[in-house]
């Protein structure tokens, strides 16, 4: 799944436009920002800073693009997967940053190869979530406020589910928001069920819509069995600040304007 040379392909699909930028990233004075001329998101690696690491979404940026992207979705069902597969795809994009730098630990090294890395990463892990069908985002929070969290809920079989958005096990308020957001803008409901929706091809819309700057795709320097025990470390929330010198990365995790 991680070995050096494997590559996340997309399928053909049409669109009728393409993003008027790419999705590249830049280190500026240690931090890994993601922009397009503005900054999409950020990674702060703990070696730099830290007491503000983590990774920082750019709301503003995020809900200006998936807006227009949902909105060239004929199909409410692909323009709702579009928005969740939008946000995870660029979360995942930044933890990867993280695992990478938990393997260099303790000194940091940024190098662009990386960025491929974190794109096979972040396609390769949205796949296998909009796969588990069905999946419903649903709220759940304090039931009298209007607290909303994204959850969800997808199945691994007829009795056995997987709760959580972007990953089993994790839920986060200022994803819901986001999704909202956009949901609201477009004028869908912001719930999703992919049962019947092909994830490769949500995925490829947005690949190619964003006109991907680094194909993903495996590095040769990665060493397969390191990449995935620090990814799978990184994957179990709850636990993973159990094996690190930091504190859980889920806990760093923030939504900027
Ligand atoms: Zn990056």
């Amino acid at each position: 799944m991680f070995s050096p040379g494997e590559v996340w392909n997309p399928v053909n699909v049409e669109i009728q436009e393409k993003a008027q930028w790419k999705w590249k990233s830049y280190l500026d004075k240690g931090i890994i920002e993601s922009k397009s001329g503005k900054v999409f998101a950020e990674y702060i690696p703990y070696s730099v800073d830290r007491q503000n690491w983590g990774i920082y979404l750019h709301k503003n940026e995020i809900v200006k693009d998936a807006v227009i992207l949902a909105k060239l979705m004929k199909d409410k069902n692909i323009a709702r997967a579009i928005v969740a597969a939008y946000v995870s795809l660029v979360f995942f994009h930044e933890l990867a940053h993280h695992v990478i730098e938990d393997l260099r630990a303790p000194h940091f090294k940024y190098n662009e190869e990386d960025e491929s890395l974190c794109e096979y990463t972040a396609f390769t892990l949205t796949e296998a979530m909009l796969k588990r069908s069905p999946l419903e985002l649903g709220n759940f929070g304090e039931p009298n406020t209007r607290q909303k969290t994204a959850v969800l809920v997808g199945g691994i079989s007829e009795n056995h589910f997987l709760i959580g958005y972007p990953l089993p096990g994790y839920a986060f308020k200022g994803f819901m928001d986001i999704i909202g957001e956009v949901a609201n803008r477009v004028r869908i409901v912001p719930f999703f069920n992919v049962k019947s929706l092909d994830a490769k091809k949500v995925l490829s819309i947005i690949y190619y819509w964003r006109d991907e700057a680094y194909k993903p795709v495996v590095p040769s320097w990665v060493n397969e069995s390191e990449y995935v025990s620090s990814l799978s470390r990184n994957l179990a929330v709850g636990f993973d600040d159990l094996w690190s010198n930091v504190e859980s990365v889920y806990s760093r995790v923030s939504i900027v304007s």
